[in-house]
């Protein structure tokens, strides 16, 4: 079921503060790793797995506004929300001008902090526990094995076709290799031919893609695997016709 929670990676280098975060966002289902300073966070955050990030401003290393901005300035646009123990109006502007997404003032409030990190995840398709992902109008219930379209209809999922858009949503933007597909989905039990996962992510593109010929969501990255992403995006340069 990992592969169904969010991946939120907290870079605080107040132990006790990171360790309270991590306990109240585990209680919401979600997977949290931790960074105790800015160059591990930096290193954490690269490492692209993250699906939010909680950044502490004044961090060893390199504080949480230069770091946004390097992430930033590497086309890294993993959403963000800072925390900061300054509540000045000057410093929230200058999270958000560093490209964060939103800005909380310590001290707060867990309830708070919880009600934001869930609408930033809403924001890129996440939908609390609840299971749901939405994306270009269509929304896919994940445990009911259900998708209602942009346009109404409402559709069966099969295991697998639920399987595999559940695995590349939950690596959004990343590219997920066919091996990896086989381990999540198929398990050790079966060796489907690399035909089989074609054949199902065929079926997800007459489903989800408006033009299921050019898909915008879900992109073949040709001899490797697939991409999802959640925006809209052409996929030429990596489809090769
Ligand atoms: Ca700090």
């Amino acid at each position: 079921m990992s592969a169904t929670s969010p991946h939120v990676l907290v870079i605080e280098d107040e132990r006790a503060m990171a360790a309270v975060l991590r306990d109240n966002l585990e209680a919401e289902g979600h997977r949290v790793s931790i960074a105790g300073d800015g160059p591990s966070g930096e290193t954490a955050w690269a490492r692209g797995d993250a699906d939010l990030v909680v950044l502490d401003v004044m961090l060893p290393g390199i504080d949480g506004f230069a770091l946004c901005e390097q992430r930033r300035d590497a086309g890294d646009r993993t959403p963000v929300l800072f925390l900061s123990a300054r509540g000045e109006p000057e410093d929230r502007v200058r999270g958000l001008r560093a490209g964060g997404d939103d800005y909380l003032a310590k001290p707060f409030h867990l309830p708070e902090f919880i009600l934001r990190v869930e609408a930033l995840l809403r924001r890129c398709g996440w939908s609390g526990g609840s299971d749901l992902l939405r994306f270009a109008g269509h929304t896919v219930d994940l445990r009911a094995w259900t998708a209602t379209l942009a346009d109404g209809r409402q559709e069966n999922l099969g295991e697998r076709e639920l399987g595999i858009l559940r695995l590349l949503a939950s690596r959004a933007g990343e590219v997920v290799r066919r091996d990896d597909i086989l381990d999540e989905v198929w398990g050790d039990d079966a060796f489907p031919s690399s035909r089989t996962i074609d054949n199902v992510v065929l079926r997800l593109r007459r489903l989800f893609e408006p033009d299921p010929s050019r898909p915008v969501h879900l992109h073949t990255v040709w001899g490797v695997g697939y991409r999802f992403t959640l925006e809209p995006e052409d996929g030429s340069e990596e489809e090769e016709r």
